[in-house]
């Protein structure tokens, strides 16, 4: 690979890693499964001087602490694919990861690094948007807690300091009356980059009302984004086949989509509104689907 040339470091722990990235700051960037961050400097699109490899600093682990799941920043997608925890909790996280690239691919790719690469159409951040995630930034200075969606500025771009490492992604356990799904919209079935990418998450009570609700959409804006209106008006309502049909209309009209090599405005605008309406009836048999066996 023709690259510029840098430094390689490889720090023994994460303590390390984060005195290096304060000493480097904007001159450095860490690498994690280096999926993007190789491609992007072979490109010459980033030149940094100095490279920090995260692979020796434990920040891979998956857990449960509180009522809360916490995932490594390196976490990879195999290891996210693997744990039953999230199987049980988060299943939409799951579907996300196994639609995403090949196996070589998912072994390596981490979701951190999908996080702060902040593309648009990251795969794993619409479900990790629709299941309330935050994220820990930490600097030598310390650690800023921030909920994801607040973590996107732009196509690329974030609100990450040059100082600051992606150190953990924090998911509340939700109830359990509350279901989710992910779906992807690609020019074919795998290894491709979303053209619309999102999750759907609803709570109801017994009598089918929608207690809580999350659309959570990607590749349809300049960064990932929630379609609130649509949400609010879920909340409160006896679900119907005529209320998901003007939710997902509303959802189309909180979109900005651009046109693309991938896919038109006018392509991406109405396959939210299918697949907005796709993915609350999946989510609604599934809540079902969960009453009868409970
Ligand atoms: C063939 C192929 C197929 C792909 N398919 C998909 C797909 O289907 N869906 C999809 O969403 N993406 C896809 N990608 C993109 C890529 O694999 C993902 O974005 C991946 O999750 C990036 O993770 P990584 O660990 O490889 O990141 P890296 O390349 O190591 O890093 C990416 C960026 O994040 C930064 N970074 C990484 N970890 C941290 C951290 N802890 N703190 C601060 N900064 C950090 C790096 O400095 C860099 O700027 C694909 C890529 C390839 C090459």
């Amino acid at each position: 690979m023709d690259m510029e040339e840098f430094n390689y470091l490889a720090p023994e722990s994460f303590d390390q890693a984060v005195v290096a990235k304060s000493q480097h700051a904007e001159k450095s960037r860490v690498i994690a499964g280096g999926t993007d961050l190789l491609l992007r400097m072979r490109d010459k699109v980033v030149a940094p001087s100095v490279l920090i490899d995260l692979r020796h600093t434990s920040l891979d682990k998956i857990l449960i602490s509180n009522g809360v799941m916490i995932l490594g920043a390196s976490a990879s997608l195999s290891q996210i694919l693997e744990n039953s925890e999230i199987t049980q909790h988060f299943p939409a996280l799951q579907t996300a990861c196994r639609e995403f690239a090949g196996p070589p691919i998912r072994n390596r790719a981490t979701l951190g690094g999908n996080i702060v690469n902040a593309s648009p159409a990251a795969d794993l951040v619409p479900p990790l948007m629709a299941y309330d995630a935050s994220i820990v930034l930490r600097a030598s200075g310390g650690d800023r807690a921030l909920p994801l969606a607040e973590f996107f500025t732009g196509p690329g771009q974030s609100v990450i300091a040059p100082d600051e490492i992606l150190m953990e992604i924090q998911i509340p356990l939700l109830p359990a009356s509350s279901a989710a799904t992910f779906i992807k919209l690609g020019q074919r079935r795998s290894m491709a980059i979303s053209q619309v990418n999102l999750t759907a998450r609803l709570s109801m009570n017994n009598s089918d009302c929608v207690t809580d609700a999350r659309i959570a959409l990607g590749a349809v804006a300049p960064t990932p984004v929630r379609a609130h209106s649509a949400e609010d008006a879920l909340v409160g309502e006896k679900l119907s086949e005529d209320l998901i049909r003007m939710v997902a209309k509303k959802a189309r009209e909180e979109i900005t989509p651009i046109s693309d090599v991938r896919a038109s405005l006018e392509y991406r605008l109405e396959m939210t509104e299918v697949l907005v309406r796709r993915a609350l009836i999946a989510t609604w048999k599934k809540q079902r689907r969960t009453k009868t066996s409970g």
